[in-house]
């Protein structure tokens, strides 16, 4: 895909996700790796209206080459990057019901979710919770760098999911997945549960993790 293409392609996801209610305000922001950087979409910038020649190119050292001001929490995006090597494209959102779980006490840091759905475990696979930090707080890069070895999907807490992917359809799906589970477990609180058996997620994890 050319660098245009790009583009195009990473401002009309914005306006899909912002068009779902899964992005308001300036809230969340998209990555794509290109062979010599990265395009990152701009600070206070609105998911539904971006502007695809406005959209920040870094170089591969994660600096400002043309566009506007890239995300504040660009950062996010570079440590998934440095800890996956297979990584093309990053998404992070402040969407409601992940946000809401990444509130919830006791979760299970290696593993947000119970093994509810096929589709969760196939998308997302073991979510990490990652402890809160203040917004800007770059200490939150080594936290997150810490656990993206391991985990393509990372919620932060209090904050919400960052998520990478092959591509960026793949992340985009996948944090699309983790979005829809985080609801289901919200929906079945308070609900007996038939969580699948260890042999179930074995066999998932055989055939389909990522
Ligand atoms: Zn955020």
């Amino acid at each position: 895909m050319q660098e245009n293409q790009v583009r195009e392609h990473i401002a009309l996801t914005g306006k899909s996700l912002y068009d779902r209610g899964l992005a308001h305000g300036s809230a969340g922001n998209i990555s794509v790796k290109l062979p010599d950087g990265w395009l990152m979409t701009p600070t206070n910038s609105c998911l539904g209206r971006l502007d695809p020649a406005r959209i920040s190119r870094l170089d591969g050292s994660g600096k400002l080459v043309s566009g506007d001001k890239p995300s504040k929490e660009t950062f996010l995006h570079l440590a998934m990057y440095g800890e996956r090597a297979g990584c093309g494209a990053v998404v992070h959102l402040h969407s409601v019901h992940s946000v809401a779980v990444s509130c919830m006490a006791h979760l299970d840091a290696d593993n947000v979710f119970p093994p509810i759905t096929a589709y969760a475990i196939m998308q997302v696979g073991r979510l990490a919770l990652v402890p809160y930090f203040a917004p800007g707080d770059e200490a939150l890069a080594g936290a997150v760098r810490a656990v993206a070895g391991r985990h393509h999907a990372v919620l932060l807490a209090n904050h919400g999911p960052v998520v990478a992917g092959s591509t960026l359809e793949a992340a985009v799906y996948a944090i699309e997945e983790l979005e829809q589970t985080a609801k289901l477990v919200l929906l079945l609180q308070g609900h007996p549960v038939r969580h699948l058996n260890a042999e179930q997620v074995a066999e998932l994890n055989r055939r389909f993790a990522s």
